[in-house]
């Protein structure tokens, strides 16, 4: 078991995306001409993990990948991005998590997941993580892995004081209420706290609704984010949700912009435990808001030195 001292732990999901453009997408059966096919680096738990690292955390990933070219490559992608790989596992018994992207020339897509060797990471995982998470700052879940994985995981985090940030995604009409309770910061969008409430959240003052409906579960504190309107933040000490706006800016492309918005609040936690909540949140929303204008998703994410000088 290691002792090292991680800022950020990030228990969670690898995907390699496979995406091709095409002028339309197939129709069943059919064999169409794309014109362009490129590979990127994805899953929610490896990217919320690189914007955290990118801003200067020290961070752990711990996931499974297939023993295949995907799952090779994604070591390497965690190691160039200076994350530690001592408890990236692979495994032959499934491949690395693929997504299988078309994107028609009107950015409408088809895509078709497959979470493989993400299903399989389990207790003996946990188990070898338990020395670095009982010394980490913070640890981040998802629900791209086995949801047991991911409540086992912040179970530990709990056992070890160590600060949880929970993101509800994929979200499910029914999650176990221990995830709530598991969460000091349940961090979810709004299609994500729709599925979860049942109930549609269109606006900011829809955002504040829900976020005291999911504090009432057991959260310590209420993140919801809503895009170009920043984010919506409610922290147990408090009866009233505040809105966090951001700056406006020239968005390219948002895929990912909400695990970036995660990775960068798990830094801020880390580093600065002390702030409030909508300072660690008017942070995130600023370095979210500098992945939207760049293409792709961990191709997008700044590194500390892209930052504005006041959130360094
Ligand atoms: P994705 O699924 O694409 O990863 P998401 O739907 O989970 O994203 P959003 O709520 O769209 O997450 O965005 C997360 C954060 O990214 C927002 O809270 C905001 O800080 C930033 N952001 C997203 N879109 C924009 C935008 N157009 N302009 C500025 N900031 C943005």
């Amino acid at each position: 078991m290691s002792g090292e001292a991680y800022d950020v732990v990030v228990v969670g999901s690898c995907m390699t995306d496979l995406v091709s453009q095409a002028p339309r997408l197939p129709r069943v059966g059919e064999t169409i001409h794309g014109h362009k096919f490129f590979i990127g680096f994805g899953g929610k738990g490896a990217n919320q993990c690189v914007q955290a690292a990118r801003m200067g955390a020290k961070t752990a990933m711990v996931c499974k990948v297939g023993k295949d070219v995907f799952g090779d490559n994604y070591i390497q992608n965690f190691k160039n991005n200076g994350i530690s790989t001592d408890y990236v596992e692979q495994t032959g018994d499934a491949a690395t998590g693929a997504a299988t992207i078309i994107v028609n020339d009107t950015g409408e897509n088809a895509i078709v997941i497959v979470a493989g060797a993400n299903m399989l990471l389990g207790d003996a995982e946990l188990l070898k993580m338990q020395g670095a998470l009982s010394h980490a700052k913070v640890l981040i879940c998802q629900l791209e892995i086995s949801p047991d994985t991911s409540l086992k995981a912040l179970r530990a985090a709990r056992e070890h004081h160590v600060k949880t940030i929970f993101n509800p995604a994929p979200a499910v009409p029914d999650l176990s209420p221990e995830f709530y309770k598991l969460s000091d910061i349940f961090c979810c969008n709004e299609s994500e706290a729709e599925i979860l409430l049942g109930e549609t959240v269109a606006t900011v003052e829809d955002a504040g609704k829900v976020s005291l409906k999911l504090l009432g579960r057991g959260c310590g504190s209420v993140i919801v984010t809503l895009g170009s309107q920043g984010c919506v933040v409610l922290s147990a000490q408090d009866s009233c949700p505040k809105h966090i706006p951001t700056t406006k800016v020239t968005s390219v492309d948002t895929t990912g912009a909400g695990d970036s918005f995660i990775g960068a609040l798990a830094f801020y936690l880390a580093y600065y435990p002390s702030l409030s909540l909508e300072e660690l949140a008017r942070r995130a929303n600023v370095v979210a808001g500098l992945s939207v204008q760049k293409e792709g998703t961990q191709t997008s994410y700044p590194y500390q030195r892209d930052l504005p000088e006041e959130l360094l």
